[in-house]
């Protein structure tokens, strides 16, 4: 392969992996984000300015080959101007679906795919409307910018609505009905399209813990019937064929009542797919660079029969205690300990359910030992 080079929008952990997984491939990587600090840097060139600056993006994306995201709220009229220098995928029209949560649930409705009741909620009249017509327990998100858990309140009491919606900033929001789920899963897939003719595939479904709004673990695969998997990964196809996506995706789900209700989808690589990195045949961050790039996907098979994934979340733990168990593969991101910043996760596989939940447990137990 001629040597290329991506550029990527976000120098986060997610950018960091994408260029550890693709500089094998010949490919060399280049990154943009408003943090000098931000933990790309250690693995490519790291342009630091704001995302308004559509002059400082058009010359970071001079010279490279492809384009592709980690961070998903670039303006509209700064992908203008890089779209007329230079490939850049997933395209506008997913991230334009993906960023808004009145627009993404929409569109999962014309994708023929189950949502939860939910209304738009742009003034204090229709905070009203849009609770009495869904009704408690439900959820108040913003529109947009909303991650981890973060700009959501949950409304118990009609009564307490106005106020949850003013401690979120009054800005433009979703009203969801509370689902009462008894697990929620996520697939993680990619397409790319190779001259003309498109490739789809998906990993095994994952299951997900989280903890205070933020992904605690992943275990694949989810404990649902093989019909219910099936449906998420034909809920997958659907969503990249509808949107000519390019790249890896992930699409969240409630499984209530043994049915599957989509919560959102997430435009390029996924926290609960971090496990493929030893666990997959090719890592979700190797196959979101192939595609970038118009190449063909890896397979998305698992090594072994069951994998699973645990953040490290506020603290950096010291690697001896983690490594001291041969089943853990530890990922540090390179970043400072913060509340709430994921810093880094480590990675289990097993032959069956039992050793994986026994190394998981380890895991645990070795982060609990480092005070993490
Ligand atoms: P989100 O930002 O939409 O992914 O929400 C973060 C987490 O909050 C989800 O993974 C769920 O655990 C919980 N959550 C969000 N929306 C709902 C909902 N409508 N019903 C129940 N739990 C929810």
């Amino acid at each position: 392969m001629s040597e290329r080079t991506v550029g990527i929008l976000g120098g986060g952990q997610l950018g960091r992996m994408l260029a550890l997984a693709g500089t094998p491939l010949g490919i060399r990587f280049r990154f943009f984000d408003p943090s000098p600090d931000a933990c790309a840097r250690d693995v490519g060139a790291l342009t630091v300015g704001t995302w308004d600056d559509a002059n400082a993006l058009c010359r970071f994306v001079h010279g490279c080959d492809a384009v592709t995201f980690e961070f998903e709220n670039v303006p509209a009229s700064s992908l203008d101007a890089l779209e007329s220098i230079v490939r850049v995928q997933p395209s506008r029209l997913a991230l334009a679906t993906s960023s808004d949560r009145i627009r993404e649930k929409r569109f999962f409705q014309s994708c023929g795919l189950a949502v939860q009741p939910f209304a738009e909620v742009g003034s204090a009249a229709e905070l009203d409307i849009a609770v009495a017509t869904v009704g408690v327990p439900g959820i108040l998100k913003t529109r947009t910018l909303g991650y981890d858990g973060k700009g959501q309140r949950i409304v118990r009491d009609a009564r307490a609505a106005q106020s949850a919606w003013e401690s979120i900033g009054a800005v433009p929001c979703i009203y969801e009905a509370l689902v009462p789920f008894d697990r929620e899963v996520s697939i993680v897939a990619a397409r790319t399209v190779v001259e003309g003719a498109a490739q789809f595939d998906a990993y095994p479904l994952g299951e997900n813990v989280h903890r205070d709004g933020i992904l605690h673990t992943t275990i694949t695969p989810a404990r649902v019937s093989d019909a219910l998997a099936l449906q998420a990964r034909d809920a997958a196809r659907t969503v990249a064929e509808q949107l000519n996506y390019v790249g890896v995706f992930a699409i969240e789900f409630f499984v209530a009542d043994g049915i599957l209700i989509v919560n959102e989808m997430a435009p390029r690589v996924h926290n609960s797919g971090h496990w493929t990195i030893e666990g997959a045949v090719t890592s979700q961050f190797e196959n979101h660079i192939r595609a970038v790039c118009g190449l063909p996907l890896g397979s998305c098979a698992p090594k072994l029969p069951w994998n699973a994934m645990v953040n490290i979340v506020g603290c950096v733990p010291s690697p001896e205690k983690i490594l001291a168990d041969p089943a853990c593969k530890l990922h540090l991101y390179g970043k400072a300990a913060r509340a709430g910043r994921k810093t880094g996760h480590i990675n289990v596989s097993a032959q069956s359910e039992r050793a994986l939940i026994e190394s998981l447990a380890q895991a645990e137990q070795a982060l609990a030992h480092s005070s993490c």
